[in-house]
């Protein structure tokens, strides 16, 4: 007996394992029902199962992600400009300029990063 299949990891649809016949090989399969996501067939299906349900982590893509969610909370944190209507100074406006520039220069370090993890 087989393991269950999971939901589909890109819209957690509902999955179904079947197999493929390839003149005189079978292969298994795993499709979302609902977006259509598959994966290349399998010799059981078991085997097919297994690989629908691995969830790796990617962890360049995650790294990437913390970069970017830290780059968020700086610009909300530090930009008067987004949080509040009140004036400010001159050098409070450039210095939240400042905080902003280096906030982006993070953000593209980090997608240049996950580019060259990739
Ligand atoms: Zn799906």
């Amino acid at each position: 007996m087989s393991e269950a299949l999971k939901g589909c990891p890109f819209c957690n649809g509902e999955a179904w394992s079947f197999p493929s016949q390839y003149a005189d090989v079978t292969l298994w399969n795993a499709r979302c029902k609902k977006c259509y996501a598959a994966h290349d067939g399998y010799k059981t299906q078991a085997e097919a199962i297994a690989a629908w349900n691995r969830r790796a982590p990617d962890p360049a893509a995650e790294a990437l992600a913390r970069a970017l969610e830290k780059c968020g909370m700086r610009l909300t944190s530090t930009n008067p400009l987004l949080s509040q209507t009140w004036a400010y100074s001159q050098e409070t406006i450039e210095t939240t300029q400042r905080l902003n520039r280096e906030t982006l220069d993070e953000a593209r370090a980090a997608l240049a990063a996950y580019e060259e993890a990739k």
